[in-house]
Order: structure tokens, then C-alpha cells, then sequence
């Protein structure tokens, strides 16, 4: 199994926006149930982190059995670890980014524009502007797939495989993202990628498959992650 780590996935920010190109049409979805730091039944799940953790469906996830009991003690009980679906896509980062003789990247802030200077204090002044062309893991709820999925369905836009997404990203206590679909053009992916490209995309069934209960159980009762998929 590969272990993916937060470097695997997207990044949403609302300190920039982040352009993306769709690799998969049609996602794989899953549930994911949330278990907040301190939580009074788990509070040393993940270490204490807290975390979120795939359902494996009701007659075998931890923590649906959990709910079980909390809704026979009290039907109406809203204390319950409730799941969210989830969509994961394969996509290429194609954000624009200045990249730094000393390997760093440098952002178009938003309504800042790009900063003259990386941190190391190289100027920045005469270097262009590129796409990251990283291919990355998108794993988002329901608001960011029906946007999708309504460019899907436009005949105006068609397939959302044909064109580049900007993801806007925007609010301070409630975070949301607007995706603004750009002008259709194809991308020759060897040129861009290298042409080992097709072996570099995630397996997106793997990266949305439930944890076995023994494992879930393991980090509820306080195990890291890490620490457990190593031995999955
Ligand atoms: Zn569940
Ligand atoms: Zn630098």
C-alpha cells in the first residue's frame, strides 16, 4: 500500500488560488467520518491529533457501531460522529508558481501579485512565471463536486478532463471554494510530466478504501496512523 502523507494531496488555500486540471472524470467516492481532537469517547484518537477515517459500511466500521449505541441509549442523540462522502480525483497541479534557484515556490499571493524576492534573497525579477504540472490526489466534499459535476453536464464546458480549473478559495471562519472553469485547451501530459506520467497517478480506489476495524479501533484508542498503515 502506498502511505500518502499531506505532500500527496492538493493544497486549497485562500492565500492563493490554486489551478488544477481533472485527470479523472469520474471520482471514487467514500465516506468519511470525523473525530475531532478531544473528542469525549476517543480523546486520544490519532495520538490526540484527532483524524478522519474512512466508514467501511455499517455492519463493520467502528464507529457506525459506535452511533449504534448512542442512538439505542438515546434515539435522538446528536451526539454522534457523523460521516461526510468525499470524492477523490486524480489532478495536476497547474497553478503558476515562480520557482527559485534554491528549489523554492513562490505564489501569487492573493491581490499581492508575486513577491521580488524568495526568502533565501535571490531576486525573482527576471524569472517567469510556470505551472507546478504536479500530478496530485483532490479529495473534497460535496460543494466542490457538484460544481464539477455541473461543468460536466454543460454543454458549453463539456468533460471536465478538457480544461483548467481555478480553484478560489475564500472566508476566515467559513472556508468555501468557487471553481472557475478556464478556456478548453488539451495538454500534451509526456511534454509537460515526462512520460512516465501514466505510472506517477495514484490508484484512487486504494487512496478511498476503509482501514480493516482492528486498525480503526487501534487509532481511536490512541495509536498514530502512521503508525498502524505501516503494518496494514
Ligand atoms: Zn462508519
Ligand atoms: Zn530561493
Amino acid at each position: 500500500m502506498r502511505i500518502l502523507t499531506g505532500e500527496d494531496f492538493v493544497r486549497l488555500t485562500t492565500y492563493h488560488r490554486t489551478t488544477i486540471r481533472i485527470f479523472d472524470s469520474t471520482p471514487e467516492s467514500c465516506w468519511n467520518h470525523w473525530i475531532p481532537s478531544n473528542h469525549h469517547a476517543f480523546p486520544n484518537a490519532n495520538a490526540g491529533k484527532g483524524i478522519g477515517l474512512f466508514c467501511s459500511g455499517f455492519s463493520t466500521c467502528p464507529i457506525c457501531e459506535w452511533n449504534k449505541n448512542q442512538r439505542e441509549q438515546d434515539l435522538n442523540s446528536k451526539d454522534l460522529l457523523r460521516s461526510r462522502r468525499l470524492y477523490t480525483f486524480n489532478i495536476i497541479d497547474r497553478t503558476q508558481v515562480l520557482t527559485c534557484e534554491c528549489g523554492a515556490e513562490v505564489y501569487d499571493i492573493r491581490g499581492q501579485g508575486f513577491q521580488d524576492t524568495c526568502k533565501c534573497g535571490i531576486t525573482l525579477l527576471d524569472t517567469v512565471p510556470r505551472p507546478r504540472n504536479k500530478i496530485l490526489l483532490m479529495q473534497k466534499g460535496v460543494t466542490i463536486y457538484n460544481q464539477l459535476e455541473e461543468f460536466e453536464l454543460n454543454p458549453d464546458l463539456g468533460p471536465v478532463t478538457e480544461y483548467d480549473i481555478i480553484m478560489d478559495t475564500r472566508g476566515k471562519d467559513q472556508i468555501s471554494t468557487i471553481c472557475i472553469p478556464k478556456q478548453k485547451h488539451s495538454i500534451d501530459f509526456d511534454k509537460v510530466l515526462g512520460e512516465d506520467w501514466e505510472s506517477r497517478k495514484y490508484d484512487i480506489k486504494e487512496a478511498s478504501a476503509p482501514l480493516d476495524s482492528h486498525s480503526v479501533m487501534r487509532i481511536l484508542n490512541g495509536d498514530d496512523y502512521f503508525d498502524v498503515i505501516k503494518d496494514v
